[in-house]
């Protein structure tokens, strides 16, 4: 990974976040309904913030 442009850095961020919460919802049940655990809590709303965040850099890059 050499010329990560800021828009890929993101997006894998991104990915990461929703792998980690996707594997963790898996196996949590808690997760998988309304109330996220104390260790699902993070994880997912660090998914959350990421994925609005690149939303929102979508957004500007079709302006
Ligand atoms: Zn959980």
């Amino acid at each position: 990974m050499t010329a990560a442009r800021p828009r890929n850095e993101l997006f894998l961020r991104y990915m990461g976040a929703f792998e980690d919460a996707t594997r963790h919802m898996a196996t949590c049940l808690a997760c998988m309904r309304a109330t996220p655990c104390e260790e699902g809590a993070p994880v997912l709303e660090r998914f959350a913030r990421l994925q609005d965040a690149y939303r929102q850099h979508q957004l500007k890059q079709q302006r």
